[in-house]
This record gives C-alpha cells, structure tokens and sequence, in this order.
C-alpha cells in the first residue's frame, strides 16, 4: 500500500474494510453498526426518500446472526456489515416493488441470487431503496413511491433508476448499497451524488430473482464511496449460478488485487465522440483533470473512436423496450402484485389491472416494445437495432487494441432539478448518451467522483475496460482516489 493511500484510508472510518475490521476486533457489533445506520436512516429518509422499506426488526434479527457468526470464527471479510438493496432484488419475506404500483403489495417469497450472496457473507440488509419504475429513468422520479431527493442539493435529481441507492450511500444512511444497471443506472447515479459504482461484464452477477427489465443488458453491480469498497463488495456478489442461463461459469477472483499496482505504463483510451457537443463545461475541465492526475501517475492517453456510439440512444430505445414489453407480460393480476378491483372478464381483468398498476413511462415502453416487434416492423427496427448493437460493440474491440482501459464523462451534465426533464422523455434519455454503449457491448463500466461544479454538484469519471478487466479498472480507479479526495467529501447539513 502507498503511504497516500495509507493516509486515505484511514481517514475514512466507514470504509467496508474499516468497518470490517472494528467488528473483528469487537470494537462494535453488527447491531451496533446496523442500529446506528437505521437511526440515520429514520433521521434523513423522511427528506430524502431513499428507502421504500425499513424493517428495523429484521435488520437487527440479521444483524445479531452476523453477531453469531462473526463469534463462531467462521465469517468471511465483510461479516457484519450492513448494507442496502435496491427494490428490484426479491428478497425473501421483505415487500419487494421495483418501484411500481404493479408490485408494491408484493412480499418475495425467495432471495435472489445476490441477495443469498450477501446473506452467506454475513451481511445485514438495512432496507430496499427506493428506484424508478422497474428501473425504466434517470432521475428516479417514476417512482411510485416519489421522487427521490440528491443529498448535495434537495431541489435536484439524484439520477435514476438506482436513485435511492445513490443518495442512501452519499448521505452515509448505509455503508454501501446494490444496484442494477440497464442503461446507466448505476453509474449515473453514482456521478450525480458523489459516489464510486461500477456494472460489471454482462454475465458475471446472477439475474436471478432479479426483477427483469431488459435481459440482454441488465446487471447488478455495487455502489459505495470508494473503488476499494466496490472490489470488496464485487468479491461478494459475482459467481457462477445455474438459475440464470447467461451465468457466466469462471474462476473466482479476487477484485482486490490489483489496488495497489503503479499504473505506469496505462494506456488510457479517450473517445473523440464522448468530449464533443453537449458535454457541459465544467464536466469537460473536470474529466480534463482526472485525465492530467492519471498521466502523473505514469499514464499515456490515446484518442480513440467509438463512431457507432452515436446510434447507441436510438438502438437502445428499440432493444430495451423490446425486452421490456416481453418481460413485463407476466404482470397480469393473475399470479401476484396488483389486480383491479373490479372488472367484467379475464380479458378486462388483465387490461384494468395493467392500466392501474404501471405508471405513464412504464406504459411508454411496453407500447414502443410491442410495435418494434409487431409483424412489419421487426426487420426495419428490432432487427437493425441488433446489427448496430454489433457494430458498437466492434468499436470497442478494435479501441482496446489501443489502450487498456476508456475514460470519459460519466453523464453530460450534473442532477438537474426535479421536474426539469419529466415533460420531455427525449431529453431524459439523452443523459445516457455516454453510459448506454458499455451495456450494449456488454462491457464492465464504472463511474466515480471527480470533482464539482460551481453550484456545488459532484461529478462523475466514467471508466470502461474490456471484458472481465473489473480488477484493472478498480486498480486505476484506486490509485486516482489515492491521490483525490472527492470521494471522501460528503454533502455538508445531513
Ligand atoms: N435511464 C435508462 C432507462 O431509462 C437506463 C435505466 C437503467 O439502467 N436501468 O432505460
């Protein structure tokens, strides 16, 4: 470990490793810890909307069995420490909602795989947290159960889908957090609140029990302070799970390896397209900085092209909801969640309760899913979306014959102000401009902070690295935060 990151790490007494090691060292107990987060949690979440549950009495039941097995010898390096999980993780005997009507009487009757994860690794849930729509947005504001606040700034957006995630971890209401990743939705949140998240390669954490938007894309990842937390949080999460058929059967690793490397010799690649028009200023001088931070640690830089990234808006908004409006189908009234009230048939039963149970975005792409598949339209847009989808994936390919890892902007701006971008769905999907290649190649991204602009608001860095290359980018992620401190800043008044 270098001196500076020594020096780092100490300062920050809730790191996971920090606080994995006050529990080992019986300093505090699990429900200790897990009591003062909820007590945080009761304090700030009238205001900020972060969680849609807290159950103070299961949290602390985990947490006394964390107690347990911590005492028994047997705890693996996270025992003990809490953490929140966003309401797209079935989670068992919990209400799990996905942020929709449709689901927000429905209490999991099983654990996803993640969630069993965190459950073996000892870890206490403090809550699910709150997120748009089926994780459908930018902003969180979908939500059924209200917007979510940003900690920095309470008139803003926290970013979506993974909202409530983003602004549990920035306003420390829990160490670290879970969240899924579509289109952006962890790392866009992650920028506009000031925290580290990454989404790994497509196929390394398990989907199953985790509510489906767009098969193709989704994925869990960690959201937390520091790329340290995150490699820890990886170690836990990712593995191989014959429930879900694109489970990706590899060897274990250890995310955390690699932290401490130098990183002379880096050759960091930087996309023409991602520093050209719409990128707000003050985001580019930012991104301007990490990059003269990252050379004086030893880096090259290296411009590159993803030309076909352009198309990726338009190629994502016929693929997502394509998937969406097939994977959606299931939520009829018949088996669980909402069903109307009252209807005359089975065919009325199924269209009242769609009609009551999902909100007007949800609506939005089941409708624009369901007509790019319809008999006519297929060929002229699912079908050429898919071939794009190819040709940004091959972008990539060809960029990582240069350099080992892509950096630019996480998101073209900072949170905008709720309300600013409900009217204008165009205008909300534009924020994604920058995230959504990544997911549609499959490849690991991460975005964390890298500075704030004059209003105050962070900003995020994106990293994305070549496929399973998770432990390089939180290996130049890590040596950046060495020599930052961004991440370590915390809204002040919380
Ligand atoms: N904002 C994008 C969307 O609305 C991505 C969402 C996500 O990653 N879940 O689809």
């Amino acid at each position: 470990m270098t001196p500076s990151c020594q020096v780092d790490n100490a300062m920050s007494e809730t790191s996971l490793s920090a606080l994995a090691a006050q529990l080992a060292a019986r300093q505090v107990s699990s429900r200790e810890l897990a009591q003062q987060y909820l007590d945080r949690i009761a304090a700030l979440n009238p205001s900020l909307n972060a969680f849609i549950t807290v159950d103070a009495g299961r949290t602390l039941a985990e947490a006394a069995a964390a107690d347990a097995l911590i005492a028994s010898g047997n705890a693996g390096p996270l025992a003990g420490v809490p953490i929140a999980h966003k309401d797209i993780f079935c989670t068992d005997g919990w209400l799990t909602t996905c942020g929709s009507k449709m689901l927000s009487n429905f209490i999991a009757p099983y654990d996803a795989h993640v969630i069993q994860r965190f459950k073996a690794a000892g870890m206490p849930s403090l809550g699910k947290t709150n997120m748009d729509e089926f994780a459908m947005g930018s902003s969180n504001e979908t939500s059924y159960f209200g917007a979510v606040k940003n900690p920095w700034d309470m008139t803003r957006v926290p970013g979506g889908s993974s909202g409530g995630a983003a602004a549990c971890v920035a306003a420390r209401m829990a160490p670290a957090a879970t969240g899924t990743d579509t289109g952006g939705s962890i790392r866009q949140p992650a920028a506009f609140t000031g925290i580290t998240g990454l989404k790994p390669t497509y196929g390394l954490v398990s989907r199953y029990g985790m509510i489906a938007f767009a098969s193709s894309l989704d994925q869990a990842g960690p959201m937390a302070p520091s790329a340290e937390d995150c490699a820890l949080l990886l170690n836990v999460m990712t593995g191989f799970d014959p429930n879900d058929s694109t489970s990706l059967e590899r060897d274990k690793e250890d995310y955390a390896r690699d932290l401490q490397k130098p990183l002379s010799g880096l050759r960091v690649g930087l996309p023409k397209e991602f520093f050209a028009t719409g990128l707000n200023n003050e985001v580019a001088a930012a991104v301007d900085a990490a990059v003269a931070e990252l050379k004086k640690l030893g880096a090259t830089t290296v411009e590159i092209s993803l030309a076909n990234s352009k198309l990726a808006i338009p190629v994502y908004y016929v693929l997502a909801p394509a998937e969406a409006s097939s994977n959606l189908s299931r939520f009829d009234g018949v088996r669980y969640g909402h069903r109307a009230p009252e209807y005359a048939d089975l065919n009325d039963m199924y269209s009242k309760t769609r009609a009551q149970g999902f909100g007007a975005e949800v609506k939005r792409r089941i409708m624009i899913g369901a007509y790019v598949l319809s008999h006519g339209y297929y060929d002229a847009y699912y079908l050429q979306a898919q071939k794009i989808r190819r040709l940004i994936a091959d972008d990539f390919n060809e960029a990582f014959k240069a350099c080992d890892v892509i950096l630019g902007p996480t998101a073209p701006g900072t949170a905008f102000k709720l309300g600013e971008k409900s009217d204008d769905p165009v205008e909300m999907y534009l924020n994604d401009l920058y995230t959504i290649p990544a997911n549609l190649a499959g490849l690991p991204g991460m975005s964390l902070p890298c500075g704030f602009d004059r209003q105050g608001l962070p900003i995020g860095l994106q990293l994305v690295g070549n496929y399973f290359s998770e432990a390089k980018m939180l290996n130049v992620a890590h040596q950046y935060q060495c020599v930052t401190d961004w991440h370590a800043r915390q809204p002040e008044g919380l």
